[in-house]
């Protein structure tokens, strides 16, 4: 069995979990295409986000409180760098996660693309699941905000996690997107997977990032494989973190409803990539065109993901024995 899934962060990183821990049993590939869209440098480091939360998590090494870092953390650099007035400060930069974002930068700084750097990453983590890049190249998320200073864009993470999301975003840019071509092995994954997942994560900065890449729209929606989305949206809200002020943004409700119709059908819709749609026990939804199934979807622990995984893969018409 072959599955790819599309992820960005925490939200993603949990359903990799699941997934893997569903599969366990059997002979296996997954493949994860993750949101890059998240990355900057910072203190001439470069720093990938949500690369990190899949291979921290996947590979036990995630602080499983904070969700994001390292267990076991210390911040010595951080308050060292603080001492110096050395901006940005309000970047999470922990000494364990610093090794990570220092071996990263010196391998690209030799020239290697990002995947190979994650997969040079990976030997140390063993995640037991493909992580990909959505691109080799650099695609970065502004946010277009307005405040006293006039109308300007700032990196993603400075709305995010500096502004808490709370600077009213008037919209979001993939800088670099339209150039941006999909890592190696990315479109060929999705071509050959006996079921595509699109992963609760956030519709709009992490899955949505990853669907700006020039192809891979494309691939979803020619794959042979069927194609399911989970929602991150439970009961009008997303479960932790602020997906409700991104979808303000691009002028989406925030439902499972409107998060399905913003992905929209396969079939039905232009440039649609969904051929159904988990949503939670009791939310109500009908998407034109599009498988609608109500399940649990609380990842509360691995064995509820890897039931909701289940139900996905179910969906897809790809057999779990
Ligand atoms: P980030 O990059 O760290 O923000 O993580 P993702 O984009 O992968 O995932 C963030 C999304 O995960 C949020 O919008 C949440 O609503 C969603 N999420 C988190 N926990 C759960 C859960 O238990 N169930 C569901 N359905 N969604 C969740
Ligand atoms: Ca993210």
């Amino acid at each position: 069995m072959k599955v790819v899934v599309v992820v960005g962060g925490v939200g993603g990183a949990r359903f990799l979990v699941g997934l893997k821990s569903l599969l366990a049993g059997s002979e296996h590939e997954i493949t994860a295409v993750v949101n890059t869209g998240d990355d900057v440098w910072m203190h001439g480091l470069r720093i990938t986000p949500d690369l990190d939360t899949c291979m921290y998590t996947l590979g036990g090494g995630i602080d499983a409180e904070r969700g994001w870092g390292r267990a076991g953390e210390s911040w010595v650099v951080k308050e060292e760098l603080a001492a110096y007035g050395a901006d940005p400060e309000w970047f999470g930069l922990g000494d364990r996660d610093i090794a990570t974002h220092l071996v990263r930068t010196r391998m690209l700084n030799a020239g290697y693309p990002l995947s190979a750097v994650v997969e040079a990453l990976c030997h140390r983590w063993q995640p037991g699941v493909r992580l990909l890049p959505m691109s080799d190249d650099r695609v970065e998320t502004h946010v277009v905000v307005e405040d006293d200073g006039g109308r300007r864009a700032i990196h993603f993470q400075e709305w995010w996690v500096k502004h808490r999301a709370k600077l009213p975003a008037l919209s979001f840019a993939s800088v670099g997107a339209e150039k941006a071509r999909p890592a190696p092995g990315v479109l060929d994954a999705i071509a050959e997977a006996d079921a595509v997942v699109l992963a609760p994560s956030n519709p709009v900065v992490s899955v949505g990032t990853v669907l700006a890449v020039p192809g891979i729209r494309d691939a979803l929606r020619k794959t042979s494989a069927g194609v399911v989305g989970l929602s991150p949206i439970i009961g009008g809200k997303p479960l932790r973190g602020m997906a409700d002020a991104c979808l303000s943004a691009i002028g989406v409700e925030t439902s499972a409803e409107a998060v399905g119709r913003l992905y929209g059908s396969r079939r039905m819709s232009e440039g649609g990539v969904l051929d159904a749609w988990l949503v939670h026990s009791g939310d109500r939804c009908d998407v034109p065109g599009v498988a609608v199934r109500a399940v649990p979807l609380l990842m509360s622990s691995p064995e509820a993901t890897a039931e909701m995984a289940r139900a996905a893969l179910d969906l897809a018409g790809a057999d779990v024995d």
